[in-house]
């Protein structure tokens, strides 16, 4: 999976592991780097290694290269596996890729890439399904493994609000639920469970770090290493914050620059017609998806911000334009 791992990259990773390990596999699931606290419930979360811990450094470089098949899920760029990406790269093993975002590299012998899919969850469970025939879905997913799948399908779609619900999204989510998994627990547990640090946070955001530029019909954030110390925020308690700036009346794109260990890393959602990957793959090395994209600068942090703004005026029009 891909570094800073959400719901989707780590529930179709263990939901993909779980399937796996029930056909008698022998399966490691690895993260570059850490998940976020609200994680920690997804089944098979204990048995995952993070590259970047000392502790199993070795041992992810070792399952690697060791590996007969090595499951790339939910990034389709191996420069979103960090470091990793080099050790991935030299290994032997062919690489199957399960992932929906725009543009993929050509590392994987075998492809299971939909940028119409909503989420990794749903072409995992697109594909278990697929493997399974036609056997009754409670046959072939027990409730753990739904849960891993629903957590990343929810999260992807924004609790199924984004320019991404189709249909199909629906059905794979119905069918899911027939496992009798609680649905309204999975939300709670993962939006619902945060520190109170957390909630001081974003109300410390939103009254003080808040742009809005209505002639371009932007909002924008901006944190520094110092905020982000001064509230002992972790790396998920910016999380999720960049959406904020959409609930904004007329506002249409939305950016949050984060200045963190010598980068500044840079969030960008938009809704509609406009392409936040195109802006971010064009100006700060990024990408991503049309309507949720994301990318990194190292300049700094008021040097990137300076480059956001210089360009603004290029896409005025196509801000304009967004019904
Ligand atoms: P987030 O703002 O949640 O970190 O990222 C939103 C989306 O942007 C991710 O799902 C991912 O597709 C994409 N993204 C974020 N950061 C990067 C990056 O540095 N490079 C690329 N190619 N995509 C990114
Ligand atoms: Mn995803």
């Amino acid at each position: 999976m891909h570094r800073d791992p959400d719901a989707d990259a780590l529930g179709s990773s263990l939901g993909w592991a779980s399937y796996l390990i029930k056909k008698g596999h022998e399966v490691t699931v690895i993260s570059p780097t850490d998940y976020t606290a609200n994680l920690r419930w997804l089944s098979g979360i204990e048995h995952v290694l993070v590259y970047d811990k000392p502790g199993d450094h070795s041992k992810c470089k070792k399952k690697i290269e060791q590996s007969t098949l090595i499951c790339c899920l939910d990034f389709s760029a191996l420069s979103r596996l960090k470091d990793l990406g080099k050790v991935v790269e030299e290994a032997a093993a062919p690489k199957l890729m399960v992932d929906h975002h725009l543009e993929p590299e050509h590392f994987a012998k075998w492809m299971i890439w939909d940028t119409y899919a909503a989420a990794t969850a749903q072409l995992i469970y697109a594909l278990i399904k697929e493997l399974e025939g036609n056997l009754p879905t409670q046959e072939i997913f027990d409730i753990p493994m739904a849960e891993c799948l629903y957590a990343g399908i929810m999260t992807d779609t924004g609790s199924f609000r984004h320019g991404n619900v189709t249909p199909e999204v629906h059905l794979a989510v119905a069918d899911l639920m027939l496992t009798g998994f609680d649905s309204s627990r999975v939300h709670r547990l993962i939006y619902d469970n945060a520190p109170l640090s957390r909630l001081q946070f974003l109300g410390y955001v939103l009254s003080q770090k808040l742009v809005v530029l209505p002639e371009y019909r932007t909002a924008y954030m901006v944190l520094t290493e110092a905020e982000l110390q001064k509230f002992n925020s972790s790396t998920g308690e910016t999380e999720g914050i960049v959406n904020y700036g959409l609930q904004v009346e007329n506002v249409v794109m939305s950016a949050m620059f984060i200045e963190r260990k010598g980068e500044v890393k840079i969030s960008f959602r938009s809704v509609g017609t406009f392409s936040v990957r195109d802006l971010a793959s064009s100006h700060f090395n990024g990408g991503g998806h049309k309507n949720a994209s994301g990318g990194r600068s190292e300049q700094s942090v008021n040097e990137t911000v300076a480059t956001f703004l210089s360009i603004l005026p290029s896409y005025q029009q196509a801000l304009l334009n967004v019904d």
